[in-house]
């Protein structure tokens, strides 16, 4: 596999983007047969990621950090789930509540305002 992944992709510098070359999908994954030429073809991002770190867990998805698809650099993939980003707006509203119960000089700040105000 590694013969054949590496000769189509432009490496650079352990933090750049190294993009795939060769063929790939309409939203810009690049494409590698995984085996001989009867094999189903892989993405490239997944090769990667299996080549340098192992088996990717079932029903787990290599996600881009760098939002950049045709990207194979290792550094760059992360194993992860769609899960992730729904649990964003519960961080968000905890934090509020926090900023609520924080310390008194906020609050006199508050007041001060609603002084100003009356
Ligand atoms: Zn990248």
């Amino acid at each position: 596999m590694a013969e054949r992944f590496w000769p189509k992709v432009a490496v650079g510098p352990d933090n750049d983007c190294w993009e795939w070359t060769a063929c790939k999908d309409r939203e810009g994954y690049g494409f590698i047969r995984s085996g001989g030429q009867r094999d189903p073809m892989i993405r490239a991002h997944r090769a990667s990621w299996e080549m340098h770190f192992g088996k990717i867990p079932d029903g787990m998805l290599v996600i881009h950090q760098c939002d950049n698809p045709s990207c194979v650099n290792p550094n760059h993939l992360a194993v992860g789930t769609v899960v992730y980003s729904v649990t964003l707006p519960l961080i968000t509203e905890s934090t509020s509540d926090m900023s609520q119960t924080s310390s008194d000089g906020s609050r006199g700040v508050m007041s001060r305002r609603e002084a100003r105000a009356a």
